[in-house]
């Protein structure tokens, strides 16, 4: 099982983070795809969909955000 941990804003990205979705719980309400429209889509259904997975230093703080605010807790990350 990977390990997970709380995302903090202004940490240190560490190497081979993922971004994973839930589409079983998710909304639809879209917050995620409004903060990170290269990152995550919906599909027909109105289901969150994760177009990049990966998680580079630069956009960690950004993904971090967008799991902590999806409302359904349907978006992690995976170290
Ligand atoms: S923020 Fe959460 S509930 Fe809203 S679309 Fe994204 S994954 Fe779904």
């Amino acid at each position: 099982m990977p390990a997970e941990r709380t995302a903090t804003s202004g940490t240190e990205a560490p190497a081979g983070i993922r971004v994973v979705a839930r589409p079983d719980t998710c909304e639809g309400n879209a917050l995620c795809m409004l903060a990170l429209p290269d990152r995550f889509v919906l599909d027909e259904r109105s289901r969150v969909v994760v177009e990049v997975a990966e998680v580079d230093e630069a956009d960690y703080d950004d993904v971090a955000a967008a799991v902590r605010n999806c409302p359904t807790g349907s978006l992690r990350m995976e170290f």
